[in-house]
């Protein structure tokens, strides 16, 4: 283990990128109890204890708000350790990889794979780690069209710099997916089905009607500018995004990642929302509309441009499409101890 071995044609490049861990690093650990006692009553020093003296000094331990126990191990050799364990200081658990931290998910571009298959994409480079495959795609005239950018997931929560396709070596970016808007309510970070707001309007901000028919003046459900809640222009839907990808890139929570946003930000109400207020129609003119929201009337998008591939400086960027709910990682749990004070 450790270091991965060279796949049949990755050959030096896996090797310099050796930092890469493909070990699951998250784990989370359970109590099994038949009252359903959780961490939260459990002494911390009790916790560091038990996990230092089965598996060692490990990278960081959280408590989920579910009451188990988060722990990122440092090494492959903790890996195998931590999920062996049955009991933390004779308190019986179980052990399991968290399911979807230990994952990343990466683009990268490259027109000689436009014809390519995406099983076959991921049967040749499964070697590099990659496990899922799946290609971007835009809706342009009510027909879905391949892009040449596929979306790769990785087996690790590192992703590699490079990834080597045959004789190409392709660069791969952070994946960030688009927010998720409610077409129900129009907030965002939920879905229609999940909703437990009220029927607002896309168009006018009203609410008790859909846009379907809807001639008002536009308003947005979210920062309340002169624009429909669909609009990428929108002050709330950059802020959004801008959680989204810290979240991702920070590898924190939502809730910590939205923290950090807000405080850097400034609120809607002023500059932002008169900066936007010419732009603000839905005129995606110049940003191909690549978006999920698959109910809504954006299908005309000019197809020459590229989609913009977020990346590392990424905010008014608009990432690919065709989002559904599944391709957010569900970290809704994932929370950090000390933002706990109860
Ligand atoms: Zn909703
Ligand atoms: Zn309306
Ligand atoms: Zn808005």
């Amino acid at each position: 283990m450790g270091k991965r071995k060279s796949g049949p044609f990755s050959g030096q490049l896996i090797a310099s990128n050796s930092k890469r861990n493909n070990f699951p690093t998250y784990f989370v650990i359970q109590r099994i109890s038949n009252s359903n006692e959780t961490f939260h009553n459990v002494s911390p020093f009790l916790v560091e204890k038990g996990i230092t003296s089965s598996v060692g000094e490990v990278k960081s331990t959280k408590k989920l708000r579910s009451g188990d126990l988060l722990v990122e191990v440092e090494s492959p050799k903790q890996a195998k350790q931590i999920v062996k364990l049955n009991s933390l200081s004779s308190i019986p658990v179980t052990v399991k990889p968290h399911a979807t931290l230990n994952s990343s998910k990466g683009v990268i571009s490259c027109g000689e794979l436009l014809n390519e298959s995406v099983e076959k994409i991921t049967e040749e480079l499964n070697s590099q780690g990659v496990t899922h495959v799946r290609r971007i795609t835009i809706r342009r005239d009510g027909e879905i069209l391949n892009t040449k950018h596929p979306i790769l997931t990785f087996d690790s929560s590192k992703l590699p710099e490079h990834i080597k396709a045959g004789y190409m070596r392709l660069s791969v970016r952070t994946y960030i997916p688009n927010p998720l808007r409610c077409f129900k309510c129009q907030r965002f970070g939920h879905s229609k089905t999940s909703c437990r707001g009220t029927l607002t309007c896309a168009r006018c901000a009203e609410v008790g009607h859909e846009n379907t028919d809807c001639t008002r003046t536009e308003k947005c459900a979210n920062c309340k500018g002169e624009h429909t809640s669909l609009s990428r222009n929108c002050f709330a839907w950059k802020q959004e995004k801008e959680i989204i990808s810290t979240k991702i890139k920070k590898q924190i929570s939502y809730q910590e990642a939205r923290k950090l946003i807000k405080s850097q930000t400034p609120t809607p109400g002023n500059s932002y929302v008169s900066v936007f207020k010419k732009s603000t129609a839905p005129s995606f003119q110049t940003k191909p509309d690549i978006a999920a929201d698959s109910s809504s009337k954006q299908s005309a998008s000019t197809p020459s441009a590229p989609p913009a591939m977020t990346n590392q400086t990424s905010f008014p960027s608009v990432a690919p499409l065709c989002e559904k709910v599944s391709a957010l990682p569900d970290l809704t749990d994932f929370k950090l101890v000390t933002s706990k004070k109860s």
